[in-house]
Order: structure tokens, then C-alpha cells, then sequence
């Protein structure tokens, strides 16, 4: 069958042309499996507590990810920061088995700058081209794998629940209303990792660990580092949302 070309705005530099698949995350943290992909839309539409027994969407063979990043977005980034960022997802992998009620105090060698600018590729991979366009400097910081000249976003990390979570998810930037005003964040739920950007700065979930530190490394530096980490389970379509099928279940019978 011949190759389909993509064309579009690369979601990190800008430039219109062919387009790449970016995985996201990388392939080689476990993201080389088909992933059922379903329409958040859809989903609101109908039955809620439905799609949680029986998720409907489209199959898609390669692993969760989509035509974002030109070419040499996608293997520039892909050379500096692609490997540092599976061994910090094989190392913290097994810990997603934990019980959810436990906190984790783990280890791990990483380079965390490495990794927290994957983090950031993977976040413009899953937003709109408009977002880096309003944002020349995070261009400018991921594209220079030394610059430590980084924006106000922070970054914050949980452990997906391998037992009790039955979807993964990926939202673009996310307004939220609580007490205190709107939280603004986006959000990649894969695992091993539930990692939150936050653009209004709080974070979204008490489960979750702040790791915008790993940018005070320098880049290729690597580090021992302990976290402190929970298990967050993730079945609903909403971004941020941690309940387990039991406890929707049980919210959506008392409402
Ligand atoms: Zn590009």
C-alpha cells in the first residue's frame, strides 16, 4: 500500500510541510500497541457509565500519537531527549502495580532536564500548532537542548494505576472552575505516567507530584533522584479526573 503523506503545521517550530507521526509518548515506552481512540464528544453525548464497560472509538494500530511534529522536530527532539525519557518510564513502570492507597518513595537515575523536555515536546505534540505560535521562547527552549531559559508552566507527575484504569487520555489545554478560579492545564494519561502542564501553575489533583525541579539540571546531566509518587487510576474522559469505575459508578447513582 503506498505511504500516505501528511501535510500540515508542525506543532513545535511551526513550518508548514509533511508531517511525521510523533508517538506520544515515545514508542519505546510502552506505546507500541493499538489503542482504541475515542471522541470525548461522542462520549458526552451518550451514555457515560456505558462507555466505561464498553469503550467504543477507532482502533489505531500503532500506538497512541498523531501528525504533528515535521521531521526534524520529530528526530531532533526525538535524538536529544527520546532516550532519557524511556529509562526514567522503565524505571518507574513496575510501580504502577502499587496499591493505589500507597505512597511511593522511588528511586531512580535519570537526567531529569532530559526528561522534562520530552515532557514539554510531548504536551505541543498534543496541543494545537497555535499554542507554541503564541509561545516563540518554549520554541526556542526546546529546539536548544542546552537552553535553561524555560517559561512559568509547571509540570507535575503521578503513576497510572495499571490495576484499576481501564482508558488512557490526552487533552490540549483544559480550563477547569474550582473555588479559587480556573485552572488551566492540559494532560497525558499513558502509562506508566499521568503528567499534568499547568498553565495557571496549581495543580489540578492532590495525587500528583510537582517535577518542574528536573529543569534546574543541566542538559545530559544525569541525577539520583527519589520521588515521591501515588498511583492515580484513569477511566473517565475528563481530564485530570482519577476516580475509579467504582467510585463514578457510585457518584453518578447519588447524583
Ligand atoms: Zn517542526
Amino acid at each position: 500500500m503506498a505511504k500516505l503523506r501528511r501535510y500540515g503545521q508542525c506543532h513545535l517550530c511551526g513550518c508548514s510541510g509533511p508531517l511525521s507521526f510523533e508517538h506520544i509518548p515515545p514508542e519505546a515506552a510502552f506505546n507500541d500497541q493499538k489503542v482504541l481512540l475515542s471522541d470525548i464528544e461522542k462520549v458526552l453525548a451518550g451514555d457515560m457509565l456505558e462507555h466505561l464497560d464498553n469503550p467504543k472509538g477507532r482502533t489505531q494500530q500503532r500506538g497512541a500519537g498523531a501528525y504533528t511534529l515535521c521531521e526534524q522536530c520529530n528526530s531532533k527532539t526525538g535524538g536529544w531527549y527520546g532516550k532519557p525519557y524511556v529509562a526514567f518510564a522503565r524505571q518507574l513502570f513496575p510501580y504502577c502495580w502499587m496499591p493505589p492507597d500507597r505512597v511511593g518513595i522511588i528511586p531512580c537515575t535519570i537526567k531529569p532536564l532530559n526528561v522534562y523536555k520530552q515532557i514539554l515536546v510531548m504536551f505541543c505534540s498534543a496541543s494545537p500548532p497555535a499554542v507554541t505560535q503564541k509561545n516563540p521562547e518554549l520554541v526556542r527552549y526546546l529546539l536548544n537542548p542546552e537552553s535553561r531559559d524555560s517559561g512559568q508552566e509547571r509540570i507535575y507527575l503521578g503513576l497510572y494505576d495499571l490495576r484499576n484504569s481501564k482508558a488512557t487520555r490526552q487533552s490540549g489545554l483544559t480550563g477547569r472552575i474550582n473555588g479559587h478560579g480556573i485552572q488551566l492545564f492540559s494532560e497525558i494519561s499513558f502509562p506508566p505516567f499521568n503528567l499534568v502542564c499547568s498553565t495557571s501553575g496549581d495543580n489540578p489533583d492532590p495525587g500528583l507530584t510537582e517535577i518542574t525541579w528536573f529543569k534546574e539540571f543541566a542538559y545530559g546531566e544525569s541525577a539520583d533522584i527519589s520521588l515521591t509518587l501515588r498511583n492515580l487510576a484513569v477511566n473517565s474522559v475528563f481530564p485530570a479526573d482519577y476516580r475509579s469505575v467504582d467510585e463514578i459508578k457510585r457518584q453518578a447513582g447519588t447524583n
